[in-house]
């Protein structure tokens, strides 16, 4: 079976996309990468949410830094930008990077984000965000899908009511709260 390096924002937008991937003889490990979550114990809940889905497919999960202090450090001067807009794409640059970092150092060639289920959030920054990353180590590959076609997008909603996931009503930041 192919490896991957996920990168999982939360188990909504994660679940179809891992069992889609183990459909296709891929087996992902899970990276849980977001300090732009915004409180601390918002974040502690996705977290939780996003391991025991893990825990329930026998997938593994890493679990990334949680340092919100850095990130708004890295988003100063953006704090009033719209959703979608220049703010957004520094986060997933932020998150990918460190998504690309880890996949190269463990000797993986592919990494990918589930970020781009939601319909909330760009195609096209999620994608430059990923390749750009990608870019910065050599052989490494950014797995650029649209997770939000063939059914996923139904079956996120299945999964959300069948394992009774705690669904956020914002995308993660203070600003977007
Ligand atoms: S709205 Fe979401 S994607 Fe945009 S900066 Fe905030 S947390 Fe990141």
């Amino acid at each position: 079976m192919q490896k991957l390096l996920l990168h999982t924002c939360c188990a909504p937008c994660s679940a179809a996309i891992i069992e889609n991937l183990l459909a296709q003889g891929i087996r992902p490990v899970l990276f849980y990468f977001n300090p732009n979550i915004f409180p601390e114990e918002e974040y502690a809940i996705r977290k939780n949410e996003c391991s025991r889905y893990a825990a329930s497919l026998g997938v593994a999960i890493i679990d990334g830094d949680y340092d919100h202090a850095f990130w708004l450090k890295d988003m100063k001067g953006l704090e009033n930008e719209p959703e979608r807009g220049l703010r957004c794409l520094k986060c997933f640059q932020l998150r990918l990077l460190a998504t690309a970092r880890l996949a190269s150092e463990s000797g993986l060639d592919t990494f990918a984000t589930t970020l781009a289920s939601s319909r909330w959030k760009s195609l096209t920054q999620i994608a430059q965000a990923g390749n750009w990353a990608a870019s910065q180590f050599p052989g490494l590959t950014f797995f650029e899908k649209n997770w939000r076609k063939e059914g996923l997008s139904e079956r996120r909603r299945i999964l959300l009511k069948e394992n009774g996931f705690y669904n956020q009503q914002y995308c993660g930041c203070e600003f977007s709260r």
